[in-house]
């Protein structure tokens, strides 16, 4: 086979392995798993770039880095409890692409596209097509901010807000920086640590140049994620001021042992981030083989507690539909 070149984030991500047998192949696992992958990703397709690929273990079905992305037939099973729609997002939609549940803070789905597909992710039934700002509808969004004066933060969210150009993104934090009562920038994206080429030159100066305070939230679960050049393409960012946090989502088979927790608290702390959410699982249809309970959730905050400095314990929160917060479970 030619080795395909991969020149550039976009075409990385338009490479992204989206079949279940391609997927298969690369990584030596054998072909019994495929059929039901096949079923489970009707409903929510495969999709993994590359370069995260290359960080799962060849021949193990059961790595923890895949079985984030992997489509398996437990997703098939009904959970009671676990429905499409399990954090109210849909009641809480101000204007096109704009959700504010919070005081002081609203969120921007700028797009609904993301870089890969998570199968416990809480939007996989979102309706996106339906209420998505990236679609020139960013002019309604600006000015439902503009006339509230009591957000000082936005937050850039999706899907994941960096699959947009930063041609795109560039304008609207420029448009942002324009209203006066804004005092900071939050991007929520896993795209920097699934190709770490996302952290372009016009990334970092579309999100310091400007007046807003920069913060750049990572969605990282496993500490292997964190690969050197991932580490490496953080430099930037940190050098000029960014702060860096992360959030983990609790996943039963993936990173819910002690042991793992610290050592993404340690990674995540060398490469620059400081662990901020430790998430209970929503309870999205298609999800409930990922579930902790939430004795075992305090358990292991517990056991981190004891084994590390407290700025690297994550809080442990769950997201309750109508809450005026995300909810700390202690
Ligand atoms: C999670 C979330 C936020 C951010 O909450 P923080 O506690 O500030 O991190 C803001 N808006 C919405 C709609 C959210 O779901
Ligand atoms: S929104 Fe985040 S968690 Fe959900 S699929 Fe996209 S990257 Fe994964």
């Amino acid at each position: 086979m030619i080795p395909r070149t991969t020149t550039g984030w976009q075409q990385q991500l338009a490479e992204a392995y989206t079949s279940v047998e391609e997927l298969f192949a690369y990584l030596e696992i054998p072909g019994a798993l495929i059929p039901q992958a096949q079923r489970a990703s009707r409903d929510f397709a495969l999709r993994v770039p590359r370069n995260f690929a290359s960080r799962m273990e060849k021949g193990n079905p059961e790595d923890p880095l895949l079985l984030q992305v992997l489509p398996r037939a437990e997703e098939l099973l009904e959970h009671p409890g676990f429905i499409a729609d399990p954090v109210g997002d849909r009641d809480r939609i101000e204007a096109p692409g704009v959700l504010q549940k919070y005081d002081g803070r609203i969120l921007l789905i700028a797009t609904g596209a993301c870089g890969v597909h998570c199968r416990y992710c809480f939007r996989r039934h979102f309706p996106y097509g339906e209420s998505n700002a990236g679609r020139d509808q960013w002019a309604e969004s600006l000015d439902l901010l503009s006339r509230t004066p009591d957000i000082r933060e936005v937050i850039l969210s999706g899907g994941d807000p960096l699959t947009l150009s930063d041609a795109r993104l560039a304008g609207l934090v420029e448009a942002l920086n324009e209203i006066p009562h804004l005092k900071r920038l939050r991007i929520h994206s896993r795209l920097p640590v699934l190709v770490p080429e996302r952290i372009t030159g016009e990334l970092v100066d579309w999100l310091t140049l400007g007046r807003l305070q920069p913060i750049l939230v990572f969605h990282v679960n496993h500490p292997r994620e964190l690969s050197e050049s991932v580490t490496d393409a953080l430099a930037p960012l940190q050098a000029r001021g960014v702060t860096l946090l992360n959030q983990a989502v609790l996943l039963r088979g993936i990173n819910d042992t002690p042991d793992i927790l610290c050592d993404l608290s340690e990674a995540l702390f060398s490469s620059g981030i400081l662990p901020y959410y430790l998430h209970m699982l929503d309870p999205v249809r298609g999800s409930g083989h990922f579930d902790i309970p939430e004795a075992k959730a305090k358990h292991l905050l517990n056991m981190l507690r004891r084994r590390l400095p407290g700025y690297l314990v994550p809080r442990l929160v769950r997201e309750t539909a109508g809450a005026a917060s995300k909810s700390p479970l202690f």
